[in-house]
């Protein structure tokens, strides 16, 4: 069988995988910073590593997966201007970070669960890990790679870019770099250089997070939580660092950075990186107002959406395209996954039931080593998927009695599909409460509804929304009739 490439952004090579303490593999993935819902991009993120998560531990590597949550130090600007994003929230809604944070942590678990997403094994936050990035930030400036401005800590971007490659992430020029940023110093006297980031930041009298450090009260950067968190659980080296590749320019260049001045040595030996989800050939984001939630989605509760789909269909969709590809969301691919992933199911549900022959009449051997190669070759679930159709398509023929398969294929075969189906691609069975049962049913439910309230019988309409609400879902008498949402 082929060896298990993967794509490093680092080298711009396709390397052989090799764990640095096999079968023990570190993984580090960026965490969402939870201010907000978690969108579907941030989910179509998450998915890609769950396969590499999932495909590593097919492979027997025993994978300690850490994803954390950023819940501090991460401004409006995506760099060292603007208010802390979950600081805002907090002060717009009138309530303690924590508590933004926690709600919006538990609604991102649902969801990646819905998607059947594996929790990771271990998942940090940002304001848990002070004191280690406040020692991080201690050697840094030790190093004389970061310098004091009236309480906060810059990293001196300039000073380190003479000894180190600072742009070898993003294969960027550091003259046009600086060149991009020419007015950044204006109006900003404290720090040196112009690409220079805060490890540190002064604490303004009315901000709310806010911790004790050598340099009075602060908190920390945004860069400097991972560089932190990452060494901390997996070590100063370990084998994979991902997200999305949005975050190679700043936030990854400036992590390998920190890393680099604080203890001389490159995070991880392999940087994946995942695509974008596009919404109408754009990036979709929080700022730029495109997102979609995932359970907008799943219910068909968007504008832009024709009617809802199951999680399952919108991680099947989600799998058709390689993680480094960019993927539209649209509703004609959404159907055609939701025809793609019951076709599977279909066939996998098929296989129990085949009838058995001396021979087969196709070689099972070949199909099982399209897919396997297809994984191996940077986790390609696009062509893997093809290749399971082609096994579709077969289990389909046997069925109808065109084809033939042994009874020893056939046991192959089941394996194969449970390993790859269910186990690799993480695609399950949607049960009896699947989102068409329930949408039939609110769709019934809402209808009676609107019979009693047009007898006025006002109590008995309430009844139905209160008793909706106790098993979780909200009814909302809007300007544009009723709409409802479960949690
Ligand atoms: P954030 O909460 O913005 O820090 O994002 C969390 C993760 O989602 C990061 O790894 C981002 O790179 C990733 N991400 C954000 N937007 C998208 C998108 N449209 N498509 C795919 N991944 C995304
Ligand atoms: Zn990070």
């Amino acid at each position: 069988m082929s060896e298990l490439k993967i794509y490093n952004t680092l080298t711009r090579e396709k390397e052989i995988f090799k764990p640095l303490n096999a079968p023990h593999v570190g993984l580090y993935v960026c965490g969402p910073t939870l201010y907000s819902y978690a969108h579907l991009g941030n989910c179509r993120t998450y998915t890609s590593f769950d396969v590499v998560v999932r495909y590593l531990t097919h492979l027997g590597y025993k994978v300690r997966y850490v994803r954390n949550i950023t819940d501090v130090g991460h401004l409006e600007s995506d760099g060292d201007e603007g208010e802390d994003k979950i600081a805002k929230r907090a002060r717009l809604e009138k309530l303690e970070p924590m508590e933004i944070v926690q709600l919006y942590a538990i609604d991102f678990h649902k969801v990646l669960d819905k998607l059947n997403i594996l929790p990771p094994s271990i998942e940090p936050t940002a304001s848990g890990h002070i004191i280690e990035q406040i020692e991080m930030t201690k050697k840094i400036m030790e190093n004389g790679l970061a310098y004091e401005v009236d309480g906060t800590i810059w990293f001196d971007v300039e000073k380190f870019a003479k000894t180190n490659a600072y742009t070898q992430l993003s294969g960027r020029k550091l003259d046009e770099l600086l060149e991009g940023t020419r007015d950044n110093l204006e109006g900003q006297t404290e720090k040196r250089g112009r690409l220079d980031f805060a490890l540190w930041k002064k604490a303004k009298p009315e901000h709310i997070m806010r911790w004790p450090s050598p340099w009075g009260e602060g908190f920390p950067g945004w860069h400097i939580e991972c560089s932190a968190m990452s060494s901390k659980y997996l070590g100063e080296q370990f084998d994979i660092h991902g997200g999305g590749m949005d975050l190679i320019p700043t936030h990854h260049t400036n992590e390998i950075a920190q890393n680099l001045a604080c203890c001389k040595k490159s995070p991880a030996n392999i940087w994946m990186h995942t695509n974008m989800l596009n919404m109408n050939g754009q990036k979709m984001s929080k700022s730029l107002g495109n997102s979609v939630l995932p359970n907008e989605l799943f219910e068909g509760n968007h504008p832009l959406l024709e009617k809802g789909y199951s999680p399952m269909t919108v991680r099947f969709f989600m799998l058709q395209a390689h993680y480094t590809s960019t993927l539209d969301l649209s509703n004609g691919a959404l159907q055609a996954a939701e025809k793609g992933y019951q076709r599977l199911m279909n066939a996998l549900k098929l296989i129990p039931n085949l009838k058995t022959a001396e021979k087969s009449s196709f070689n099972l051997e070949n199909i099982k080593a399209a897919i396997y190669d297809a994984m191996n070759d940077d986790f390609n679930t696009s062509i893997a998927i093809a290749n399971l159709f082609e096994a579709v398509r077969v289990i389909n023929s046997i069925n109808d009695g065109n084809d033939s398969i042994t009874s020893s294929d056939k046991e192959q075969l089941q394996k194969l599909f449970n390993e790859i189906v269910l186990d690799v691609l993480g695609l399950k069975e949607e049960n009896e409460s699947g989102s068409d049962k329930v949408e039939g049913l609110m769709n019934l439910i809402l209808e009676l509804r609107k019979d009693v309230r047009a007898k006025k019988d006002f109590a008995a309409s309430d009844k139905i929304r209160d008793e909706l609400l106790k098993v979780g879902i909200q009814v909302k008498d809007g300007k544009d009739g009723v709409s409802w949402s479960s949690n």
